[in-house]
């Protein structure tokens, strides 16, 4: 049996006449309980948007900026009429601009976006990827200030800043890098956002990488995604989410440098004490079956697979023994193979024979007389009744 990842697959408007789409089945705290996600309420300008696990909330007032769906994990978030992965794939160009320029004033080819924000981290490496000087040009036409998705800060600042810390690991390797460049025009020429019916066509990813490939000479190298993502299977068999944009950065950064080490900022590690009983409630919360578990005849334990971990902190969270620790990696690595975190040997209950597995993952020998949790609970009622009688 597989675990199987659930990407998005039906998205419906959030409110009439609203523009931005979600898939409450694809959003983290609707779909597990314990999984703490205000990812795109925090993103939204205008507050309008809110999420718990009784579903979105859409309050009037949304500024179709797409600021949200850019800063969802899982892609459980669209502006209709703007698909960016069409976008991208439409312009190949090295250049965005803001839908309200007027096109005669945008450059030739312009990726035109509602709001610059609205790009994710692995949009952007991907037109970096494919632009041929590896420089992506966002135009801050000087509006954003007065917009009401803008604000005092640039909304692509931060991603910018976030890339380039991405792709700033490997002194001396060819760079790719996002540039916000200031190009102001008159607040005069800022016209209404316009939708260009040609995105409203939607593109399928693999078409969209296709596309892609034929403008990347790195494309021609051999793809580095971990093949083995959802090999083992979780011991209820619920669909987990797809980490979809974190999978998306990680193809985008390792077409780019084959075989260099990622930013140590996007590897998580995960450390399991000697307090582990093995009830594998860390993987029953896992969201994306980063943590998993396996089982090898009397072998059982938790496996962690570190191109899906988002980092939610939802396994550390519900350990009920506290014996697990979420820990960023030290240092810029190449991304870890799955490894088994935690080792515990089933034993058969010396007075029911029932197979269990010895808490605090003891091996086999160290308990002459081992029994089963049930059994050594009688033991001790027993124990506690009589011990006045002798
Ligand atoms: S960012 Fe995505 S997963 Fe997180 S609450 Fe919003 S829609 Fe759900
Ligand atoms: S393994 Fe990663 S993704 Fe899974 S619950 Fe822990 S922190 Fe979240």
């Amino acid at each position: 049996m597989n675990i199987r990842l659930q990407a998005v697959t039906r998205l419906v408007q959030l409110a009439p006449d609203a523009r931005l789409r979600g898939c409450e089945d694809a959003c983290l705290p609707q779909r597990h309980a314990g999984v703490a996600c205000s990812a795109c309420s925090a993103a939204c300008p205008g507050g309008v948007l809110k999420v718990s696990a009784d579903g979105f909330d859409l309050a009037p007032g949304c500024l179709d900026c797409g600021r949200c769906a850019a800063a969802c994990p899982t892609h459980a978030l669209e502006l209709g009429g703007f698909h960016p992965d069409c976008a991208t794939a439409r312009s190949i160009s090295p250049c965005i601009d803001c839908e309200r320029v007027p096109p005669a004033a945008s450059p030739a080819g312009a990726l035109r976006v509602p709001c610059s924000g609205a790009l994710r981290a692995s949009q952007l490496l991907a037109l970096a990827n494919a632009s041929p000087d590896s420089t992506v040009t966002i135009l801050d036409r000087g509006w954003c200030a007065e917009c009401t998705a803008g604000g005092a800060t640039h909304p692509a600042a931060a991603r910018v800043d976030e890339v380039n810390s991405l792709l700033d690991i490997t002194p001396g390797k060819p760079a790719r890098r996002v540039v916000l460049a200031h190009h102001p025009l008159p607040p005069s020429l800022r016209g209404r956002a316009a939708r260009d019916p040609g995105l409203e066509r939607p593109l399928g990813r693999r078409d969209f990488l296709r596309q892609l490939v034929a403008h990347t000479a790195s494309a021609a190298r051999p793809d580095p995604t971990p093949a083995a993502i959802g090999s083992a299977a979780p011991p209820d068999g619920r669909t987990r989410i797809l980490p979809a944009e974190r999978l998306a950065l990680l193809q985008q950064l390792q077409n780019g440098t084959h075989g260099q080490p990622l930013h140590a900022g996007l590897l998580q590690q995960i450390e399991i004490g000697p307090g582990c009983c093995n009830q594998q409630v860390c993987a029953r919360s896992c969201p994306v079956a980063a943590l998993h578990p396996y089982q090898d005849e009397d072998i059982s334990g938790v496996a962690f697979e570190p191109a899906l971990c988002i980092g939610c902190g939802a396994c550390a969270a519900n350990c009920p023994e506290q014996a697990l620790r979420l820990v960023a990696a030290p240092a810029p690595r190449a991304l870890p193979a799955t490894t088994r975190l935690s080792r515990h040997t089933t034993q058969s209950c010396f007075d029911c024979a029932a197979p269990f597995v010895p808490r605090g993952a003891r091996g086999v020998g160290e308990d002459d007389d081992p029994r089963c949790p049930a059994c050594e609970k009688s033991r001790e009622l027993g124990r506690s009744l009589f011990a006045g009688l002798f």
